[in-house]
């Protein structure tokens, strides 16, 4: 299924695609067809924005094996909010699997910044 396709994949147990759906609480700051982006509830950062697909898929590189076009729109709405809320420079973050820190398996950039940021992440 591509990203023009309707109705968009989902899981009933994930909580990203309740997010995207209405159905659980989240302060959404932008949404397209393809993605909506939230606050992070435990920002690391002045800016810390989740951008998720409205489909759901389990991590980045299943996403992008499924649908490359979607992962451009996430990555374009990431973009977007950083010009908006900062100042244009971010960290886009995709943790895939457990011991790279990911714990939502519906796949979720984490665009970051709005201050100096540090090197490395471990
Ligand atoms: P990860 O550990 O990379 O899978 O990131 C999951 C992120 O989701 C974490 O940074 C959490 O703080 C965030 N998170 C979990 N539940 C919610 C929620 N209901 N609304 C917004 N962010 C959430």
């Amino acid at each position: 299924m591509t990203s023009n396709d309707t109705p968009h994949p989902t899981d009933p147990d994930c909580l990203f695609c309740k997010i995207v759906a209405g159905d659980s609480p989240a302060t959404i700051v932008a949404s397209t067809d393809q993605a909506v982006a939230f606050k992070d509830i435990n920002p690391q950062a002045p800016l810390h924005v989740l951008v998720v697909p409205r489909a759901h898929h389990g991590d980045i590189a299943q996403l992008a094996a499924a649908d490359p076009d979607l992962l451009a729109g996430v990555v374009a709405l990431a973009d977007e909010i950083a010009s908006e809320q900062a100042d244009g420079q971010f960290r886009l973050i995709f943790n895939s699997g457990p011991r790279a820190g990911q714990s939502v398996f519906h796949v979720h950039g984490h665009v970051i910044g709005g201050k100096e940021l540090g090197w490395t992440p471990a």
